[in-house]
C-alpha cells in the first residue's frame, strides 16, 4: 500500500441512493480491511444524503437516498433490486390496489412501510426529519456500525426534484412531474426538458451537514447522479459554498463510463441541463475548486483515460481507474485511488 500523508479522521460523503450507496459500502470495507491509504477502521464517516426525491405517498413520507443508504449499510437491502427491503412482501400495494387507489405505479413493501409509519408519526409529533433519521438509524447503523457511521439528511426543510416533460394535451405543450413519476412511471424514457428542485433556495442545510463538510479530512462525491443527488445537496443554500471552503480536499468519482451512466438516469439528467454525457464533462461541470467549482480531484474509468488532459487543463487533477463497482474490493480500490489522487493537498 503506498504510504499517505493524509491521515483520516472524517470523512464526509455527499450521497445519492443506489450509486452513492454502493460506493460507501466499499468505502468502509476499505477502511476496514486497510486498502484506503490513511483510513482505519476508526475512521468517522458521515454521509449527507440527497432528500429531493422525497415524496408523500398514501399519507406516508417516503425518504428513498435516505433508506438505500440505510438500508444498505445495515444490511437490509434488497441487494439485486438495489433499493428497498430484503425479504419483502406486497400484500399492501396489492390490498391497495384492490381498492383502486392511486397510484398503482408506486410499490411500498411491507416492510418498508414500517419505516415509513415511524418517519411519519414522528414528523407529526414534531420530531425534524434528521432526528427521525437519527433515530431509524439507530436500529439499521448502530449495530453494526457503532457511531463511525452518521447519516444525516441534507436539510430538514422539503425539496423536491420535478421535472418539466412534454405533453401534447396541455395548452403549455408541457408538464411538470414529481421526479418519482418521472423515474418510477415514466422509466425516464421521456427527455426531460427541465429540473427543477422546488423549495431548494429556501432551505437550509440540516444541522451538522455544514460542521461535517468544514472539519473533514476528505470529502468526496461518488458516483450518484450529479444533477439530483449530489446537483441537489450542492444547491441546497450554503452547502456548495462549504464544500468550496474546506480545508479538505474534494474528490469526486464519475458515475458515466464509457458513453453512458452505469445504472439509472445520469444521462437523461445531463442531457436535460445541457451537460455532454462523459466523464470528463461531469468532472468539468462540478469544476476545479482553484477555479470555482467544488473538486480538486476528479476519477474517471480507463476506458475513458482519453478524456484525462481535458480536466488537467482546467485545473482538476484526474486519474483513471477502473470505476465498475462489482464487489466491495473492487470498490474499496476506487476509494483507495480516490484518496490516493488528492492526498498530497491537504492545506
Ligand atoms: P440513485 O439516487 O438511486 O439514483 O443513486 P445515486 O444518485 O447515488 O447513483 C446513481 C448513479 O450511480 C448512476 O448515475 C450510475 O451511473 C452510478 N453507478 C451505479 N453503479 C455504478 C458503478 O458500478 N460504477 C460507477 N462509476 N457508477 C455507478
Ligand atoms: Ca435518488
Amino acid at each position: 500500500m503506498p504510504s499517505s500523508p493524509l491521515t483520516l479522521s472524517r470523512i464526509t460523503v455527499l450521497s445519492g441512493g443506489v450509486g452513492g450507496a454502493r460506493f460507501l459500502q466499499g468505502l468502509l470495507h476499505g477502511l476496514r480491511t486497510g486498502a484506503v491509504p490513511g483510513g482505519s477502521p476508526d475512521t468517522q464517516v458521515t454521509v449527507v444524503a440527497n432528500t429531493a426525491d422525497d415524496w408523500w405517498i398514501h399519507g406516508l413520507k417516503v425518504c428513498p437516498d435516505l433508506d438505500t443508504v440505510m438500508y444498505t449499510l445495515g444490511e437490509g437491502i434488497d441487494v439485486e433490486r438495489g433499493w428497498g427491503r430484503s425479504q419483502e412482501t406486497w400484500s399492501a400495494k396489492t390490498e391497495l390496489e384492490a381498492y383502486g387507489v392511486e397510484p398503482t405505479w408506486f410499490g411500498l413493501g411491507d416492510r418498508d412501510i414500517a419505516t415509513h409509519l415511524v418517519r411519519t408519526q414522528m414528523l407529526e409529533a414534531g420530531f425534524t426529519l434528521s432526528q427521525v433519521t437519527e433515530a431509524l438509524c439507530r436500529r439499521w447503523l448502530e449495530p453494526l456500525h457503532g457511531r463511525q457511521v452518521r447519516l444525516l439528511p441534507m436539510s430538514d426543510d422539503r425539496v423536491e426534484t420535478h421535472v418539466a416533460i412534454a405533453d401534447a394535451d396541455s395548452p403549455s405543450g408541457r408538464r411538470v412531474v414529481h421526479f418519482q413519476e418521472y423515474w418510477v412511471r415514466l422509466h425516464a424514457a421521456v427527455p426531460a426538458e427541465t429540473v427543477l428542485a422546488v423549495g431548494q433556495d429556501a432551505a437550509t442545510p440540516a444541522p451538522g451537514v455544514l460542521d461535517a463538510i468544514a472539519t473533514a479530512d476528505l470529502v468526496v462525491l461518488p458516483p450518484s447522479n450529479p444533477v439530483v443527488s449530489v446537483g441537489t445537496i450542492l444547491g441546497v443554500p450554503g452547502i456548495r459554498a462549504a464544500v468550496r471552503s474546506t480545508p479538505a480536499p474534494v474528490v469526486g468519482v464519475s458515475p458515466i463510463v464509457g458513453p453512458t451512466h452505469v445504472h439509472g438516469m445520469a444521462q437523461q439528467m445531463l442531457t436535460s441541463i445541457g451537460v455532454e454525457v462523459s466523464a470528463a464533462a461531469v468532472g468539468l461541470h462540478y469544476g476545479a475548486r482553484s477555479r470555482g467549482g467544488v473538486v480538486d480531484g476528479w476519477l474517471l474509468d480507463t476506458r475513458d483515460a482519453e478524456q484525462l488532459p481535458r480536466l488537467e487543463e482546467a485545473g482538476v487533477l484526474a486519474r483513471a481507474v477502473p470505476l465498475m463497482m462489482s464487489d466491495h474490493d473492487a470498490t474499496a480500490a476506487m476509494a483507495a485511488a480516490a484518496v490516493e489522487l488528492v492526498a498530497g493537498l491537504r492545506t
